[in-house]
C-alpha cells in the first residue's frame, strides 16, 4: 500500500497558480508524501455557466481524499454566481476556520511585536446562512442563525486546539448586550463548555471593545473564538497587522473533511507578475501536513520559511528598506525556502507540530436530543403598510383581534410605536404586530393564529411573514421590543 496521502489540489485564479506551484515545490522538496488529485474550480468553471464554480466530478475527488489544498479563486460579481468558498465550507461541514496571526518582528516591521494569536472563526452559520429577503419597498432582512450544536462544535474545537497547542487562554467575542438570544446562546455555551477545561483561562469581551483591544493590544489574546461575521472581519484585521494579508494561512476543519487555503483572495492585479507572496498558502499547506500526520515535514517547512524571513528574503508586500536584505519574486522566495530546508530560525520561535485531530460531533444525531417543553404563547405578524401613523394602524388592527387573543404592541424597526408611541420615532413601511393570549401567558393554538391572519387579510392588510412566540421550559424564546 502507498504511504502517500491522497489530497485534492486546485490552482485557482489570479495569483493562485503561481503561489500553488511554489507551495507544492517547497513541500515536496521537504519530503511530503502526497498523491495529488488536481481539480479545476473558479473562473473557468463559472464561465461554462456553472453558477457553483465547481463540477460534480470535483466533489467526487474531495469526498475521496477529504483533504483540499485550495488556491484563491475569483468570484464573479452578480449574475447569480455563488461563493465557492462558502459552498465548500458548508457542504463539507467545515465548521472551524483556524487563522493563526503571528508577529515576525523584528524581521517584519509591525506595530505590535508581541502578537501571537489564533482567530477561531465559526464557519457555517450566522448571517452566512445566506437567508435574505426584501420584504417591503423600504425594508430588507438577513437572518442571523446561531445554533447550539454549531456553537458547541466551534467552542469545543477552540478549547481542544488550545490544549493541544499549549495555549493558555481562550477568549470569546460576542454582542449579547444587544443580541441577547443569538449571541446570548453562543456566550452561554462558551461558559458551559469552558467549565470542562479548568486548565485553560477563559474570558469574554463584547465584540466592539474586544476588537478595539485586539487591534491595539494583541498581546492580551491567545485563542479567540467568535461567530462567523465577527471572525471574518477580525481575522483580516489581525492578518494585516502581521505585516501583510499575504502572510496568513488558514485551516477549515470538519469532522470528516478539511480545506486549507491562504486567507487572502486571488489579487487579480498581481497575477502573472511573479510578485505575490506565497507565504499564506505555504503556511496553510503546513497546517495541512500537520493534519495528515506529517508533522515532521510541516515543522521542517515552517522552520525553513521562518529562517528565510529572518534572512531578510522578502516579497514586495513585506519588503522594507533597512530591514529586508533581498526583494524576492514569488519563485525566488520559494527557492530560498527550499535552500533552507533542514535549518531552523535563530530568533523567531521554532515551529514544532504534533498530531492533532479532534472530532467534536462526528455522530451527532439531533433527533435523539432531549427536547424542551415548548408552548406557543403568541405570534408576531409583520405587515407591509404605508397608509398612516402607528396610532392609526393600532386602531385599525384592534377591530381585527380574534377571540382569545389581544394585540399587545406594534413595533417599527424594533422600537415600540403602539400603544403610547412617540411622534418623534422615525417609521418605515414595515410593522411588527404582536398578538398574545387574552389571558396572560396562556398557550394559543395554530388555528387561532391562522384565524387572526385571516381577519387581518380580510381587513385589506398585506402580511409579509409571521414568527411564532414560544416559551421553552417556561423561558420566553423571543425578545421584547425596545420600550416594551
Ligand atoms: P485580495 O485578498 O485578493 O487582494 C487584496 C489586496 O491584498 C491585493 O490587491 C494585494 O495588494 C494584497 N494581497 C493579497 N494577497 C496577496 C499576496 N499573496 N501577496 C501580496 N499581496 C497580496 O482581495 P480582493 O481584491 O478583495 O479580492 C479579489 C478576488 O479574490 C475577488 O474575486 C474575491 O471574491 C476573491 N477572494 C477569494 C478568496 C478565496 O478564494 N478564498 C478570498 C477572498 C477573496
Amino acid at each position: 500500500m502507498s504511504d502517500k496521502t491522497p489530497i485534492t489540489v486546485a490552482y485557482g485564479d489570479g495569483i493562485g497558480p503561481e503561489i500553488m506551484k511554489v507551495t507544492l515545490d517547497v513541500i515536496q522538496a521537504a519530503g511530503a508524501k502526497l498523491e495529488i488529485e488536481e481539480i479545476e474550480i473558479g473562473e473557468k468553471v463559472y464561465a461554462r455557466g456553472n453558477t457553483a464554480g465547481i463540477e460534480s466530478s470535483s466533489w467526487e475527488s474531495l469526498l475521496r481524499t477529504r483533504v483540499f489544498l485550495k488556491a484563491p479563486i475569483t468570484t464573479p460579481q452578480g449574475g447569480g454566481f455563488k461563493s465557492l468558498n462558502v459552498t465548500t465550507r458548508k457542504t463539507l461541514g467545515l465548521y472551524a476556520n483556524v487563522r493563526p496571526c503571528v508577529s515576525y518582528y523584528p524581521f517584519i516591521d509591525i506595530k505590535y511585536p508581541e502578537m501571537d494569536l489564533v482567530i477561531m472563526r465559526e464557519n457555517e452559520e450566522d448571517t452566512y446562512a445566506g437567508i435574505e429577503h426584501r420584504q417591503t419597498d423600504q425594508v430588507t432582512q438577513c437572518l442571523k442563525l446561531i445554533t447550539s450544536p454549531g456553537s458547541e462544535k466551534i467552542i469545543r474545537y477552540a478549547f481542544e486546539y488550545a490544549r493541544a497547542n499549549n495555549r493558555k487562554k481562550v477568549t470569546c467575542f460576542v454582542k449579547d448586550n444587544i443580541m441577547k438570544i443569538t449571541d446570548g446562546l453562543f456566550h452561554r455555551i462558551f461558559n458551559e463548555v469552558g467549565e470542562e477545561y479548568p486548565d485553560i483561562e477563559k474570558e469574554s469581551w463584547i465584540v466592539d471593545i474586544g476588537a478595539a483591544k485586539l487591534a491595539t493590544a494583541p498581546e492580551l489574546f491567545d485563542v479567540v473564538v467568535m461567530e462567523n461575521l465577527y471572525g471574518d472581519i477580525l481575522s483580516d484585521v489581525t492578518a494585516q497587522m502581521t505585516g501583510s494579508v499575504g502572510l496568513a494561512g488558514s485551516a477549515n476543519i470538519g469532522d470528516r473533511c478539511a480545506m486549507f487555503e491562504a486567507i487572502h483572495g486571488s489579487a487579480p492585479r498581481h497575477a502573472g507578475k511573479n510578485t505575490a507572496n506565497p507565504s499564506g498558502l505555504l503556511l496553510a499547506a503546513v497546517m495541512m501536513l500537520a493534519h495528515i500526520n506529517q508533522g515532521d515535514v510541516a515543522s521542517k517547512v515552517h522552520n525553513a520559511w521562518l529562517k528565510t524571513i529572518e534572512d531578510g528574503i522578502h516579497t514586495k508586500d513585506i519588503y522594507r528598506e533597512g530591514i529586508s536584505k533581498l526583494k524576492a519574486g514569488t519563485r525566488e522566495f520559494g527557492e530560498a525556502v527550499i535552500e533552507r530546508l533542514g535549518q531552523k530560525p535563530s530568533t523567531l520561535k521554532e515551529a514544532s507540530y504534533k498530531p492533532f485531530n479532534v472530532k467534536t460531533f462526528d455522530h451527532y444525531d439531533y433527533r435523539k436530543l432531549k427536547r424542551a417543553e415548548k408552548k406557543t404563547v403568541g405570534v408576531d405578524i409583520f405587515l407591509h403598510w404605508y397608509h398612516g401613523t402607528a396610532n392609526e394602524l393600532g386602531e385599525k388592527l384592534k377591530s381585527t383581534v380574534t377571540d382569545g387573543l389581544k394585540l399587545v404592541m406594534i413595533s417599527n424597526r424594533g422600537v415600540k410605536v403602539w400603544p403610547g408611541g412617540l411622534e418623534e420615532t422615525f417609521c418605515v413601511d414595515h410593522w411588527r404586530c404582536r398578538f398574545q393570549s387574552a389571558n396572560d401567558g396562556e398557550e394559543i393554538t395554530h388555528n387561532q393564529i391562522i384565524a387572526q391572519m385571516q381577519k387581518i387579510t380580510d381587513a385589506g392588510f398585506d402580511i409579509i411573514k409571521t414568527e411564532n412566540l414560544c416559551t421553552f421550559d417556561g423561558v420566553p424564546g423571543f425578545s421584547l421590543a425596545q420600550g416594551q
